[in-house]
């Protein structure tokens, strides 16, 4: 990202909700994004994640400018090329696990044959081989993020977002869907963890606050 600004006009007046971002995230880095409410770490997820464009400002992703992409083309690439992981998992409730992850490809262009085995293997890469068949209500919220995070790594995304992602999970089970981030970072994928947990944020080795709209600052620790 580079001078990315965000405007949101609310009747008479403006919101500055990003004020000028300048922000490199490299491939296979993994990024906590920290900052107090309302300083504009939704507003920066969202551009992250092509939910959103910016005001100004140029944003690229895998080296493709996708600032000035119209809204089907934008559609585009956040469906093969973001993950998103959400505190509230968002998994679609009536479904089993493996039509959840399938879900993602149906516009792939890919065979049913093929979307069940790209579910199975990432269902199987976090650990959940052997629940495939089971609905959300039938799983622990642990279960159910992985649930998540596979459905967001099965196309093999360039970035996977995730939210607040152990917001709704008891230590133990945070501390277990974080060895999970840090295995699938150790694999090579590039991660941004937007949290307001210190904890979440220390199995980051780059940390960027976000104050104000802008990044207060980004720091890299040794691991
Ligand atoms: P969090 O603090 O968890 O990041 P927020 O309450 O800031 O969540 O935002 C929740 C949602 O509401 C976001 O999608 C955000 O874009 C939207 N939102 C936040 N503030 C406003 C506002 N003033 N007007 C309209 N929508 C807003
Ligand atoms: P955070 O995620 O850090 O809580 P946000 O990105 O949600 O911050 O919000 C940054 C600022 O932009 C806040 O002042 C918020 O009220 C405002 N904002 C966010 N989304 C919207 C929106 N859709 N419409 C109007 N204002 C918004």
């Amino acid at each position: 990202m580079q001078g990315v600004a965000k405007l949101y006009r609310v009747g008479e007046e403006t919101v500055h909700a990003l004020r000028g971002v300048d922000l490199a995230i490299g491939a296979n880095e993994l990024v906590a994004v920290m900052g107090p409410s309302g300083s504009g770490k939704s507003t920066l997820m969202n551009i992250l994640g092509c939910l959103d464009v910016p005001t100004s400002g140029r944003y690229r992703l895998d080296g493709r400018d996708v600032a000035a992409l119209s809204q089907a083309d934008l559609a585009q690439v956040r469906g093969r090329r973001i993950g998103f992981v959400f505190q509230t998992f968002e998994l679609l409730a009536r479904q089993t696990a493996l039509r959840n992850v399938e879900l993602p490809m149906i516009y792939s262009g890919a065979s049913a044959s093929q979307r069940k085995r790209r579910a199975v293997e990432a269902l199987e890469r976090v650990g959940l081989g052997d629940r495939m068949g089971h609905r959300p209500n039938q799983m622990s919220g642990g279960q159910r993020q992985r649930v998540a995070i596979a459905r967001a790594i099965v196309q093999r995304p360039a970035l996977l977002l995730a939210d607040e992602p152990t917001g709704n999970l008891d230590t133990q089970t945070g501390e277990e869907i974080l060895d999970l981030f840090a295995d699938l970072h150790r694999e090579g994928q590039t991660i941004v963890v937007v949290t307001h947990e210190p904890d979440v944020a220390a199995r980051c080795r780059r940390i960027v606050r976000i104050r104000d709209g802008r990044v207060e600052s980004d720091e890299c620790r040794e691991p």
